[in-house]
Formats: structure tokens, sequence, C-alpha cells
């Protein structure tokens, strides 16, 4: 192991591992340079040399085979007269120089560089495999390789955890320790879990193998084998089992379980009971809870065990209004362990139909007719929820199959321009104002809008009486186009109809024969068109038609209108 940077110890502290990590950083990133620049002169090698080097080899052997022949020549003028080799080579090598110019120009323009790439291929793999480390030195004794100070610090910290109890313990880890740093085989490096064993084990103090329980990555504690620390958490599991073979029960929180070596006391070695009771404690978190459509404030806290006015407390600028998917704080407990159920729920949602309209020049403009009544269709959707300790926390939609088509509404609109103004299709107007005149041959007015007095009582008519000669089944009609409001039963009015003409004017027609009326609400008609009969239905003394024009509402005076 060649340690090129002397024992530094932890007091130098971050700005010494700093530097380490620049270094070691950089001088990855120069192999990886290396490494390029290598691979990209082998590249060439390949290309350009390599045609050489077949004409190099055929030169070779003939060259050989020349030396061999001056060879034993040489070895007797050696025997009689050592001194005589360097002229006798010198010679030779001027000769195969001459000869052999081609060879010995491609030695030293493509072997020596071949030669040279060679040494740095084999630097760079040496340097490629091996990998900066840091030595970790704790008592005295080396513990262990790691990669960077991070993975030490992770592992000082789990020793730490283990050794909460043991003040003194834990100190002399933290000041005893040094790295080094030195170059090792990547599968020398050590893993914080197995660092911290042997920190703890090469550091002495009271040690047993045991499980830790980490929740979150927090130590809670270690129990003495896994298998009662893992039975604490799946009773917990069983106890809040669901009724559904597609739901998934499991903890919110992370739950792990590390075998290792931990301090031998009451403190870190529990038993199955005592961590069944510290997961059943609450602890210090945020709960909150998402709005959906149709919840209230009162709902909200009465779901989460609070007063009103324990919620505001809690979420201070609340207002009564909220809107879907407000966070809305409900706790600041949540429970030690918290359960999470994510099952499938299926759900049917209705789905609208859509209404088709389409010109129809029979029906009068405004007035429209339903020709096929729509119908809503069915979707069976499927939702993944999640609960988290009971409380729904989210749903997504999975899948979605409509299971009944809706059925398009099918609505025809009247084209058909309306008659407008005085109407002609009858053979008498009465008078000549600016309505038709509506009880078809009742020409007379028997009794005008204002105070009268009828049977001996004195009292205020509201509208004005059409009669004349037999008035029985005479034709009504509508005094201008408009729509109708009313048709019916009125009480006093007996069968009668509104028809509004818009611009706040609306007419009535009062008495009219049972069965007699043939418009409907909502029905549009123009003026002259017949709408009943003449009759003496509700408060009547005789067959005649009473005729009201509203304004805004207010009965007026129909005679102008009229013209009478
Ligand atoms: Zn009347």
């Amino acid at each position: 192991m060649e340690s090129f940077i002397i024992y530094v110890g932890e007091s130098v502290g971050k700005a010494f591992s700093a530097v380490v990590s620049f270094i070691i950083t950089l001088f990855k990133t120069l192999i990886a340079g290396i490494k390029w620049v290598a691979l990209f002169i082998y590249d060439k090698v390949d290309q350009f040399v390599v045609p050489h080097i077949n004409s190099f080899i055929e030169e070779w052997s003939f060259f050989r085979g020349e030396v061999r022949q001056v060879k034993d020549g040489i070895k007797e003028s050696i025997k009689k007269n050592p001194l005589s080799l360097f002229p006798i080579l010198r010679h030779y090598s001027k000769v195969a120089y001459k000869k052999h110019t081609y060879m010995f120009s491609n030695l030293t323009n493509t072997v020596l560089p071949i030669v040279g790439l060679v040494i740095l291929a084999v630097t760079i793999n040496y340097w490629g495999t091996k990998t900066f480390a840091l030595e970790v030195v704790s008592g005295g004794q080396s513990v262990g390789y790691v990669e960077n100070e991070a993975v030490f610090l992770d592992a000082q910290s789990r020793v730490k955890e283990r050794f909460s109890a043991d003040v003194a313990g834990e100190e002399a880890i933290r000041l005893d320790t040094k790295y080094t740093v030195v170059t090792v085989q990547p599968n020398e490096l050590t893993d914080s879990a197995t660092l911290s064993d042997n920190i703890v084990e090469k550091t002495g103090g009271e040690s047993t193998f045991a499980c830790g329980v980490y929740i979150d990555g927090d130590f809670i504690c270690a129990l003495k084998n896994e298998t009662d620390a893992m039975q604490v958490f799946n009773n917990i599991l069983d106890e809040n089992a669901v009724e559904d073979e597609n739901a998934v029960v499991g903890f919110v929180e992370d739950v792990q379980y590390v075998q290792g070596l931990y301090a031998d006391n009451e403190e870190t070695i529990w038993d199955s009971e005592k961590l069944t009771e510290k997961l059943k404690t609450t602890k210090s978190e945020a709960k909150y809870y998402t709005v959906q459509m149709g919840d209230t404030v009162s709902q909200i806290a009465n779901a989460n065990g609070l007063r009103t006015s324990e919620l505001y407390a809690l979420n201070p600028g609340l207002k009564e209004m909220i809107k879907i998917g407000d966070r809305i704080l409900v706790s600041h407990e949540v429970n030690y362990i918290r359960i999470k159920v994510v099952k499938t729920e299926i759900k049917r949602e209705e789905i609208a139909f859509k209404i088709v309209k389409e010109n129809n020049s029979k029906l009068y403009k405004g007035t429209t007719k339903i020709k096929r009544r729509g119908s809503k269709g069915i979707d069976e959707v499927t939702y993944l929820v999640t609960y988290i300790d009971g409380a729904r926390v989210s749903s997504e939609e999975i899948n979605r199959i409509t299971i009944r088509q809706p059925i398009d509404q099918l609505v025809d609109v009247g084209t058909k321009k309306a008659a407008h103004g005085p109407y002609t299709g009858h053979t008498y107007i009465r008078g000549k104002g600016s309505l038709i005149w509506p009880a078809v041959g009742c020409n007379t007015v028997s009794s005008r809008y204002g105070y009268r007095t009828l049977r001996g009582r004195r009292n205020f008519h509201g509208g004005i009486d059409l009669t004349g000669g037999y008035s029985r089944g005479k034709t009504v009609v509508a005094a201008a186009s408009g729509t109708v409001t009313t048709a019916g039963w009125g009480g006093a009015y007996g069968y009668y109809v509104i028809i509004n003409h818009g611009n706040g004017m609306s007419t009535l027609y009062a008495h009219m024969l049972a069965n007699s009326i043939c418009v409907k609400p909502g029905q549009y008609v123009s003026g002259g068109a017949a709408i009943g009969k003449v009759g003496s239905t509700g408060n009547t003394t005789g067959a005649h038609l009473h005729f009201e024009v509203r304004i805004n509402g207010s009965r007026v005076n129909p005679a102008p209108y009229l013209g009478v």
C-alpha cells in the first residue's frame, strides 16, 4: 500500500478533506483524459502504422538470415582478439544500415512510438484499476478504506447512534480517528455499514451483535434478533389489515433493519414490548387535509376531532370560503409510525347527454320542441386511493369504462317567422288600437276598467269585459305575438291564459270554456292566433271575455290599446 500523503488527523478539518477530494477528482479526470488520448492514438496506429509493420517484418527476417551468415566469422575473430568485436560490429552495422535503411528508419519511426504507447497503456491500466481512497485508522488500527469522507462520516454517525448512551465511547471514536490517502483496488473499499462495525469492534467498549431498527434513517433501538424486530412491525400491519384483496398495506415511514454491533446497554438494546410501546406514541409533525369537493370548514374540523375555533386557530388566515385543493393544517402530531393503505375503488359516474338542435320551419321562431329526450350515460371509474391512518389523502383515476353511452337530446328549433302588428286574418277588428281585438264577434264592452258596483258591492275592475250576442264558444285570439306564460285554471279567473309580448307587456284572457284552451306555457303564438273559447268559468255572471293589459306586472286600462 503506497502512502504518499502523510497522516492527517480529523482536527485538520473540512478544508483538508476538500483538498483531498479535489486532488482525487483531478487525478480521476487526468486519467480519463489520458485514456481518451491513448484510444485516439491507438486508432491512428491501426490505420496508418500497421501496413508499414508488415513490410518491416519481411525485411527483419531477411536481415536475421544475413546476421546468422556472418555470426560464425565474427565468433572466430573474437576468439583471436576480443577487441576486434567493436570494429567488426561497426563494419556490419554500417553494411546492414546501408542495406536496410528502410527497416531502420521504420524502427525509429514506428516501433519506438509503439513501445512508448505500450508503456503508457500499462501505466494507465495500473492507475485505472487502482482508485484513491482514505484509509481510516481508529484506535491506532486500520478499520477500512473509504471512497470519501462522507462514507466515514456516515459510519461515524451510525456508531454514534449505536452508542447514544455511551458518551465516553463516542468521544473516543471522534478524537481518535485519522485518515491517510492511499490507492487501493475498488474491491478493497469498505462501505459505511462494515466500517461502523469495524470501528465498534476495534475501538473496544461493551458491544453486542444485534439488529438495529431505523425509521426514515433515524436509529430507534436494536433488538437481539431481526425476527423479533420484524415481528413487531408485522403485528402492527396485521392490526390494520383491510378486507380487500387488492389493498396494499404498508408504512408511510421507511423501516430498515441493520445487523451489526451495537452498544450493549438497556438504552440501546430493547425488547419487543418496549419497541411496540414506542411505535404507539405520536411524534411532532404537521398533518394536512386537502379540501375536496363539498367540504366545509366545520366538517373538516369535525372529521379531525377539532372544534371549528380550534381549526381556525391552527390556520390563521383561514376563511369560511375554502377551495378544492386547499391544504389545511389539522394537527401538529402524527402517529409515530403511520399506516398507508393503497387500494382501488370503483365508482359509477354519470355522463351528461348532448343537446342536438335542428331547425324546423313549421315551428314559430322562438319556440322549441323536444323531439327525443336525452338520457345520461354511465362510466365505471377505477380510482387508486391512498389512505394514511384511515384518512383519504389522494386518489388517482387509473381506468374508465363506459358501461352506458349517453343518448343525445334532439330539439327542433322553430324558424317560421311570426306575424307581427295588427292581425288581419279574421274578419272584424272592433277598434283601431295597437292590439288585436281578442274576442272574435264579441264587440260590446260590457264593463270597463276601473271602480264599479257589482252585485251591490263596489270593487275595482282590473280589465275590460267583452261580450256580444251569443258569446259562449266564440274564439279568443292572442292580442299580439308572444309567449304563453300561463294557461290553465286560475280561481276567480276561471280558465285563463297570460301571454308575454316582451318589452314588459303582457295580456290576460279569463273565464274561457273548460277544455277550450289550445296553447301551453312556453309556446310562442302569433298575434291573432286562436288560444281558446269564450266561456263563463270562474267568478262571472255570464259568458264574456275578461281581458287585461299589464305593463311591468301592473294592470292598466286596456281601452286605449283596443281603441275603444
Ligand atoms: Zn271582467
